[in-house]
């Protein structure tokens, strides 16, 4: 199996950590100009927004989220420690 990058504990607020097309946490978030985010990755060959439909103009790095991802995946790899869950 392969490994899957998942947060373990979800807050309330991870759900917008997710990538609508990849449906895992954002790899490296970029944010388009109708203001969903995705993975750099997943947006690169996007003409048209997923979520709203949107035409893609264009897209940037949205350090705001890789923040609060940092944040997340530090809290758990310590809560992750004994192996639980
Ligand atoms: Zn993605
Ligand atoms: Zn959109």
């Amino acid at each position: 199996m392969s490994y899957q990058r998942r947060f373990r504990n979800l807050p309330n607020y991870a759900k917008y950590l997710e990538c609508t097309i990849c449906l895992e946490k954002f790899i490296k978030p970029s944010i388009t100009n109708c203001g969903h985010c995705f993975c750099q990755q997943c947006s690169y060959n996007l003409n048209k927004c997923p979520n709203c439909r949107a035409n893609i103009l264009f897209i940037k790095e949205d350090p705001l989220t890789q923040g609060l991802i940092d944040e997340l995946e530090v809290v758990c790899n310590k809560k992750n420690v004994l192996g639980q869950g």
